[in-house]
């Protein structure tokens, strides 16, 4: 386009991308914001392609995660209204793909992203996990990347916060949780396009079974809250405690984590309360507490 053409920055810049690529972009983002999946502009290199607003703000100035108004906040900028995403890409006119969000509604999508790079196997890995924990992995949107990986979209429940990791699970597997953000498909990078494994570029993300949810569900932090030892009283201290100790955006992790090892332990029934009552004190509303446990005790057999 003429326009484009003349535009100072593209011009001292021959490595800028037709403005036809930014345009196949946003197509994909709408159609992929249409199933729900809330989206940002891509570079070419995968990160986020809108310049943060306070890059010119001291480091001591508090951390904005959108609150400003302006966009540039990465993954925090996601959305699935369309005049929402077409002024992202009318601002980054040099996204050549889109990053879905993970961890959001409606869909609490969660992304198992299997490397074939450092010569390990994860596709392998995986199966290797399905067997040992009885878990089959559901027929589900898979997406192909450049370098031959693969990332298989799952949703999970809405009360359990899933956080991103990397090889945690088996070597090769990262997971995109909360937070993260995977390649849509039909992206464009430096190193080739993202496409749709043929037959699943349709499909409803699948929910995650409930036995990989649990591995994904994060770990306890080192600390001195929990006492390894179940057959002490004071682990059921410990996991209130833990629980006590969480600062907003790790309330209902912290919870979900301990109401588990609660059920786990066979304590579940008598801690359900405590847990509870110490999640409620964090700022957790009953009712989210409540079902945080729930779901806790659907996921470990209620034992
Ligand atoms: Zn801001």
């Amino acid at each position: 386009m003429a326009l484009t053409d003349r535009h100072p920055a593209h011009r001292r810049d021959p490595a800028a991308p037709p403005a036809a690529l930014a345009t196949l972009a946003l197509a994909h983002a709408l159609s992929a914001a249409e199933r729900g999946l809330a989206v940002i502009p891509l570079s070419r290199t995968k990160l986020p392609a809108l310049p943060s607003p306070h890059r010119t703000d001291p480091p001591s100035a508090p951390r904005c995660h959108g609150e400003c108004g302006l966009p540039g906040h990465g993954v925090h900028d996601a959305s699935t209204d369309p005049r929402r995403i077409r002024a992202l890409f009318a601002a980054a006119p040099r996204a050549t793909g889109y990053g879905i969000a993970c961890g959001l509604p409606p869909h609490h999508l969660i992304g198992v992203d299997l490397d074939t790079k450092s010569g390990t196997n994860a596709s392998a890995s995986l199966r290797e996990l399905a067997l040992r924990h009885l878990f089959t992995v559901p027929d589900t949107v898979v997406v192909a990347t450049p370098s031959g990986g693969r990332h298989l979209w799952l949703t999970g429940p809405p009360d359990v916060v899933v956080p991103n990791s990397a090889g945690r699970l088996a070597p090769g597997i990262d997971i995109r949780g909360a937070g993260g953000y995977l390649v849509g498909p039909g992206s464009r990078t430096e190193h080739g396009v993202y496409s749709a494994v043929p037959g699943t570029g349709h499909l409803p993300p699948a929910a995650c079974p409930p036995a990989l949810l649990r591995l994904l569900s994060p770990p306890p932090r080192p600390q001195h809250a929990a006492p390894a030892d179940p057959q002490h009283g004071r682990h059921g201290h410990g996991l209130v405690q833990f629980v006590l100790g969480a600062h907003e955006g790790q309330r209902n992790t912290r919870l979900f984590w301990a109401a588990c090892r609660a059920y786990e332990s066979g304590l579940g029934d008598t801690l359900a309360g405590p847990l509870a009552d110490a999640a409620t004190r964090t700022g957790l509303t009953e009712h989210e507490a409540r079902s945080t446990i729930a779901s806790a005790a659907r996921l470990t057999g209620g034992r």
